[in-house]
């Protein structure tokens, strides 16, 4: 099969497209015809081999999580999916049998293997998981729109929804709207809650895509600071909750805006990971901070019902052909875009 693998870490030159065995379709497992994928950091991480990504070669690792195709094939013990359906496939692989698996914690499961990283991943022209990780999507939801939602709202939707119950009546600051999982973020918070959503970005161009995705306020932070603006447009009161999928870089004046008792949830830290947390401005002013790593299978299951329903939709910058991924992964280090990039066969 078409595949684009590395066989060492390195540059955006390492992704080689070439010709790879098709992988074997056992019980329990579903072989997905892959159409489209959407890129993520951890896809630029494993190919640099950073961020505990480091593994040893041979054999050549497929690169690529998040995916959508068609079912190729079953195995024996597989219920209610058949070849011809198009599915969406949730990258978290995980053992179905520990403890966390059993209670529905399966994000929280010793041996959870990510697509792609751990295991061949989705930029080839076929992939193989558990049925457990595959979801069948409506006839109107495009393939490039489903691969692009895994990665991108299974951490919203566990940060907003399930871990930090963010309520209609309350005010979420978003920060960093531009990226995909900011994009999410307003809509999980706007159309599946009914929140009041303040967002963050650098430019008027991001400014005006954020509230064309559901923003109720946009703070330009190359202009504006952000905790007085969050201040002001909360009367003074602070927000209820952040969303940060960025690190360091915010932390303080995106802290220093909650209210007393507010939640502040972080999934990620491309800026920076360490800050210096002032536990004593945390406990007197009954703050919480929690961070969250993707989400569940039950998660996921919730996240599909809302794209059917065509509540929740994928925020697509660009699309480039499966073997120029070296070209969306240059374009990807670039940071200048709005949305996910996709590769499509
Ligand atoms: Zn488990």
């Amino acid at each position: 099969m078409k595949a684009v693998f590395i066989q060492e870490h390195g540059g955006p030159e390492v992704l080689t497209s070439g010709e790879l065995p098709e992988p074997m379709v056992r019980d329990g497992l579903v072989k997905v015809r892959v159409k489209a994928g959407s890129l993520n950091r951890l896809d630029v991480y494993t190919r640099t081999g950073v961020r505990g990504m480091r593994r040893e070669f041979p054999p050549p690792l497929v690169l690529g999580g998040d995916c959508a195709g068609e079912v190729a094939e079953v195995g024996g013990g597989v219920q209610g999916l058949g070849a011809g359906d198009r599915v969406v496939v949730n990258p978290n692989i995980t053992c179905g049998d520990c403890a966390r698996c059993l209670a529905g914690e399966d994000d929280l499961c010793p041996a959870i293997q990510m697509l792609g990283s751990a295991l061949d991943g989705s930029y080839a022209e076929y992939v193989v998981v558990p049925a457990a990780n595959v979801h069948p999507i409506a006839d109107h939801v495009s393939y490039e729109d489903a691969a692009a939602v895994p990665t991108t709202f299974l951490p919203m939707w566990n940060m907003l929804v399930r871990r930090g119950g963010l309520k209609p009546w309350e005010t979420v600051l978003v920060l960093s709207a531009s990226a995909g999982v900011g994009a999410a973020a307003i809509q999980v918070a706007k159309n599946v809650i009914g929140a009041r959503v303040i967002a963050t970005t650098s430019t008027a161009d991001k400014a005006a895509r954020a509230r064309e995705t559901g923003a109720d306020e946009v703070i330009n932070y190359t202009e504006e600071d952000i905790t007085k603006r969050a201040r002001e447009l909360t009367g003074g009161a602070g927000v209820d909750m952040v969303v940060d999928h960025v690190g360091a870089e915010f932390f303080a004046a995106a802290y220093s805006a909650l209210r007393p008792g507010g939640r502040y949830g972080n999934c990620g830290v491309t800026t920076g990971y360490k800050y210096d947390l002032h536990m004593g401005a945390m406990f007197t002013r009954h703050l919480s901070v929690f961070g969250v790593f993707m989400g569940t299978k039950e998660d996921m299951r919730q996240i599909v019902e809302m794209v059917n329903r065509g509540k929740v939709h994928s925020t697509i910058h660009r699309t480039f052909p499966l073997e120029n991924a070296a070209d969306a992964h240059r374009a990807m280090e670039e940071r200048n875009f709005f949305g996910k990039l996709l590769l499509v066969q």
